[in-house]
């Protein structure tokens, strides 16, 4: 064959490999962009209005942090396709009490945020906080469920090991606990402490953007992970 045919023929066989694999491959393995299609989460933001919850380095209030989160925890989850319904969106307790505040309000609003979560049809209850402690050194990372519900334990376990992984490694496992929120959520529901308000340099992370971005990035992929069954690793840049 001539060389220039040949070369030619070379280039024929690459365009129709190229072809194939255009046509035939990417459509199988292409993950969907959508993975959450058709699923409905509740995100919770915890505390809120009379409820700080934790006040941790440079003043830095546990309930803020958790909504400006758990903002970002709903966009990505929407966007990869689940509805998202949040207990509260601004600086307020859901039951709407203010006021007075003390132990009665607190369970009361505790009680809506369940209430509406068993409302709504939802698959999954994501509880999002911020932790805190008496020792400054305690760091990383962290997500509780009921104990004695596998589902949840699940769950938990998906995201934790997605934090860990590719937020912070703190080593921190996923713990069983008896919570409010937990105990009468008639769906899989976690708690997740996204890390130490009490530790100086962590505490100055979780109010940066672009971490709390990548932590809802995280908490995103071990929920899909979660509906996927599987706990795959998926490295994020
Ligand atoms: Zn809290």
């Amino acid at each position: 064959m001539h060389p220039v045919a040949k070369s030619l023929a070379r280039f024929v066989v690459v365009i129709v490999l190229l072809c194939l694999f255009s046509v035939g491959i990417p459509l199988e393995a292409a993950p969907s962009s959508k993975p959450l299609a058709g699923r409905v989460i509740v995100i919770d933001p915890g505390h809120g209005g009379d409820d700080p919850g934790a006040v941790g380095c440079h003043g830095i209030v546990e309930k803020d942090v958790a909504m400006e989160i758990s903002r970002r925890v709903a966009g990505v989850l929407r966007d990869a396709g689940a509805r998202v319904v949040l207990t509260r969106d601004g600086d307020r307790e859901p039951a709407g009490a203010g006021g007075s505040g003390g132990g009665r309000i607190q369970a009361h609003d505790l009680a809506r945020r369940v209430e509406l979560a068993n409302k709504c049809g939802a698959h999954i209850f994501l509880s999002i906080h911020l932790n805190h402690f008496s020792e400054p050194d305690e760091y990383g990372a962290q997500v509780f469920y009921q104990v004695g519900s596998q589902e949840s334990r699940k769950l938990a376990e998906a995201i934790q090991v997605e934090l860990n992984r590719n937020l912070i490694d703190s080593g921190r496992q996923a713990l069983a606990g008896d919570f409010y929120v937990c105990r009468n959520s008639r769906i899989p529901a976690v708690i997740v402490e996204v890390g130490f308000l009490s530790h100086e340099e962590e505490s100055r992370r979780l109010t940066d953007p672009a971490y709390q971005e990548r932590a809802a990035r995280v908490i995103l992929q071990g929920v899909v992970n979660y509906f996927q069954g599987n706990k795959e690793v998926k490295q994020h840049g």
